[in-house]
């Protein structure tokens, strides 16, 4: 029998929360096989709701959950943790400056890199949820310096399965026939899809769509503000779709790509592709035995590397607002 891995989610009575604590408990994170201690994180005022949603947790009788604690302190929920999905942030909220996000942000995310730091197992891995996603990893892992960098990651798997069910909509593929597909920069606005090296059934997928009108004036919008359509249609943001994508990061992290695909993860550059080094920047990767890899050698095309620059122009711009909060 295996020993449980713990699994600490923040901001777990949020709606994403709500999503993802179930597909956990059943497996879809980890695997079929692989039993799971919860630690769930809330400010005080979330505690409660956090309860019932473990109440209901219970109720499924979920033969890989071992166990739910709930704590409002993050020494007690990152104790042990080998992986930790950061999803709780401070929303934007009407008329509030980016200045402010940011530091509010670093309230969250410095204390919770700490508490990483000291009580985590060897092993974490970590995945930023919450938005501005990729600088919220920045500030936690700076608040890290004992656990090796990369292992603080931010979510851009959900970007990355929207641009291939457009590019599947768009040419009447499978979704499985799509591979290699890439998101580039930040989880923003700027963040940009790339389908210069993708394929679909094996050919090239630029060259099967050839429009590059289409491109620049639809795809790539349509896939950068997807989440803004979401809200408009349903009323509230996408929180199923966020929590499968951030089941889809660690899944692929933990148990590797498929042979002849990548994947994409906001990671730490180390300078590939003219990316400054230490920007936590969406690459195309590789898995394998729980560790990640960018894909080298990609020719980057002017229209790309256009794209690529004005995103990673913006996470600096980003690293140099909470450096300059003293956050880093
Ligand atoms: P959600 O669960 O809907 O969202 C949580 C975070 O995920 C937000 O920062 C949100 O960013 C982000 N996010 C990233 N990608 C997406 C996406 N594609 N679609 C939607 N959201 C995305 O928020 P709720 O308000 O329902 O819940 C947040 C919970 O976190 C609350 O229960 C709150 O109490 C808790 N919290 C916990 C903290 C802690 O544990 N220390 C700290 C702060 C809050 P965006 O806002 O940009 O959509």
């Amino acid at each position: 029998t295996r020993t449980p891995v713990n699994v600490t989610v923040t901001g777990a009575a949020g709606q994403i929360g709500y999503a993802l604590l179930f597909r956990i408990a059943s497996g879809h994170l980890l695997g079929a096989d692989v039993p799971v201690k919860l630690r769930l994180l809330e400010i005080p005022q979330g505690l409660k709701a956090a309860e019932g949603t473990a109440m209901e947790l219970d109720d499924c009788a979920f033969p890989l959950l071992r166990g739910i604690e709930i704590t409002d302190d993050p020494n007690v929920a990152f104790d042990g943790a080998n992986v930790a999905l950061l999803v709780g942030a401070r929303p934007r909220t009407k008329g509030m400056e980016r200045g402010d996000l940011l530091e509010a942000n670093g309230g969250i995310f410095k204390p919770q890199g700490k508490a990483i730091n000291d009580h985590a197992a060897d092993d974490v891995k970590v995945l930023v949820v919450g938005n501005p996603a990729n600088t919220n990893a920045l500030i936690a892992q700076a608040a890290a310096p004992d656990v090796p960098a990369e292992r603080f990651t931010a979510m851009t798997r959900l970007d990355h399965n929207r641009a291939i069910s457009q590019l599947a909509a768009k040419t009447g593929a499978a979704v499985s026939d799509i591979k290699k597909l890439t998101i580039w920069g930040n989880h923003s606005a700027t963040q940009y899809p790339d389908i210069f090296h993708a394929e679909i059934a094996g050919k090239n997928a630029a060259e099967a769509v050839n429009d590059e009108v289409w491109l620049a004036d639809t795809f790539i919008p349509t896939v950068a503000k997807r989440g803004a359509a979401i809200i408009e249609a349903r009323g509230a943001s996408s929180a199923a779709s966020a929590a499968n994508a951030a089941i889809d990061h660690v899944h692929t992290w933990v148990n590797g790509t498929a042979e002849g695909d990548w994947t994409s993860m906001g990671i730490p550059s180390d300078g590939s592709y003219g990316v400054p080094e230490g920007l936590i920047s969406s690459f195309p990767v590789t898995c394998e035995g729980g560790a990640y890899k960018i894909v080298q050698g990609l020719d980057i095309n002017e229209f790309s590397r256009t794209r690529i620059d004005a995103s990673v122009q913006e996470l600096a711009e980003e690293r140099d607002a909470v450096r300059g909060l003293g956050l880093l």
